[in-house]
């Protein structure tokens, strides 16, 4: 039986899934104004890693995830430009294009990461009927009221409000901006739907004129559509939690009249040198950043996978290059194994198997699911135990059937390549003793020696 911690509780509970054939899960997903940073993509490895578990304890999954590409004002109340729209007016393109250009580019670090794409790529631009519907549904029903600027929730009418993030409706208060839009009855009610001014970028007819989806309402609107009207799991970041689930929990149990998701699970933040990741900070490294910078998207996954996701990560480069190491140390035991046709206990096998599993079943330990993996490998080489460290990868995703990766070829001065000369030489000759003095004679001028069938091959040190 799996546990996972669920946000609403603040307990770890043992998961009992609606329906026995498939679990629903619904993801937030990105908003497609800019590239996606690497705290982003921490998100939806975590999200990757929940889908992964279940897979692998043989559940099947339908799983929903958003593109916001409408409606996500700058801040997460409601106020400030689209930001979708702002994008559109400083790249001087359209909205469409914005949102085409980060879509892809967000699927292509989905792949390069290894996360599995959800069964549902929903984007909200494509469901303004049903968020329509919704908000009208809800005006009708007593919790939406309109104001000179849009549909707004009523929250007074939903008493429960808060109980996600154990905040009071006073906390509330004190949390939400200063510039309070005066025609709300409560500061923290929020926008359903919002009146367009005449020259907005995006604009749909609805019963109040011209106007937009708020961005609260896409998610519980999709949800709905996609997952019915109570699912088992939803995900996010926890940043989500005070404002953006808080608003969708009203909304969906106000229009349903029961609990709407039975597990809200969320990813804890990613901080660079222990402080906040900032445009302005010049620290919101992309995966094609760190590409460039000589780390592969499997080091990036293999950092991240080192920590519970419900701790906060620290990203440095130290401790980044500590990653890269260790993964490289990995696949080369790894090897080992691959390469031997010796044969395990069976009873060893098992308890590792059973060691694994009781470490993912755990609210998705996979940090303790890689040191199983780190013991295991340290087995006599055996081609049993790379098999089952493949079938451990299920959950890992990190590409452990990879070829290790070869060590780049350098341009060495001329003395290097001189001494290496002699050395191969010396090695035809089977003169071991100087082939040895020889190779260190080059490493003490900055090179490594990776010996070739008939050659060899310089690296930097
Ligand atoms: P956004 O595109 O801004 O809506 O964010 C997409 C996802 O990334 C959300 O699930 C956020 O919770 C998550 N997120 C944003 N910043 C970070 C961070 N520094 N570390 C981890 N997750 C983050
Ligand atoms: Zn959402």
């Amino acid at each position: 039986m799996i546990k996972l911690y669920n946000t609403l509780t603040r307990k770890k509970e043992d998961f009992i899934p609606i329906s026995d054939k498939q679990v629903t899960m619904y993801s937030c997903g990105p908003t497609v104004y800019n590239y996606a940073h690497i705290g982003n993509m921490r998100a939806y490895i975590f999200m990757d890693s929940v889908r992964r578990t279940l897979r692998y304890l043989g559940y099947k999954i339908k799983g929903v995830m958003n593109i916001t590409d409408v409606g996500h004002l700058l801040s997460d109340g409601d106020d400030g430009e689209d930001k979708m729209a702002k994008a559109s007016r400083e790249q001087q393109k359209s909205v469409y294009e914005i949102a085409e250009k980060y879509t892809k580019a967000f699927m292509d670090d989905l792949n390069k990461l290894n996360i599995g794409k959800p069964e549902i790529i929903a984007k909200a631009t494509d469901h303004i009927p049903e968020m329509l519907d919704y908000v009208v549904k809800l005006v009708e029903k007593g919790y939406g009221y309109e104001t000179s600027d849009g549909i707004y929730f009523d929250i007074s009418k939903f008493p429960s409000y808060g109980k996600l993030s154990g905040l009071s409706l006073d906390n509330q208060i004190a949390g939400a901006r200063v510039d309070v839009n005066d025609e709300k009855r409560h500061p923290a009610d929020f926008a359903l739907w919002k009146k367009a001014d005449p020259n907005h970028i995006m604009q749909w007819e609805s019963p109040w004129g011209m106007g937009y989806p708020g961005w609260h309402i896409e998610c519980s609107a999709m949800s709905k559509k996609y997952l019915g009207s109570r699912f088992d799991i939803h995900t996010g970041g926890v940043d989500h939690i005070p404002v953006h689930h808080e608003n969708e929990i009203a909304q969906s149990e106000a229009l349903e009249g029961h609990q709407t998701v039975n597990y809200w699970m969320h990813g804890e933040f990613m901080q660079v040198d222990g402080g906040k990741m900032s445009k302005s900070l010049g620290n919101t490294y992309t995966v094609s950043d760190l590409e460039r910078m000589g780390y592969s998207p499997m080091d990036f996954r293999y950092f991240c996978l080192n920590t519970h996701y419900r701790k906060t990560l620290n990203f440095t480069f130290n401790a980044l290059d500590a990653a890269k190491t260790a993964y490289l140390r990995l696949l080369t035991a790894l090897n080992e194994h691959r390469k031997s046709d010796k044969k395990t206990d069976g009873e060893v096998l098992s308890r590792y198997d059973d060691e694994f599993t009781a470490a993912i079943s755990d609210d998705i330990n996979i940090p303790l699911g890689i040191g199983v993996l780190w013991s295991m490998l340290k087995e006599p080489a055996s081609e049993d135990i790379y098999d089952l460290a493949l079938k451990f990868d299920r959950v890992l995703g990190l590409r452990l059937d990879s070829k290790l990766p070869e060590p780049e070829s350098v341009d060495a001065p001329a003395e290097v390549i001189e001494l290496a000369s002699k050395r191969l030489e010396a090695r035809k000759n089977k003169d071991f003793a100087l082939s040895d003095k020889l190779r260190d004679e080059i490493a003490a001028l900055g090179y490594g020696i990776i010996d070739k069938k008939d050659g060899f091959e310089l690296k930097k040190l």
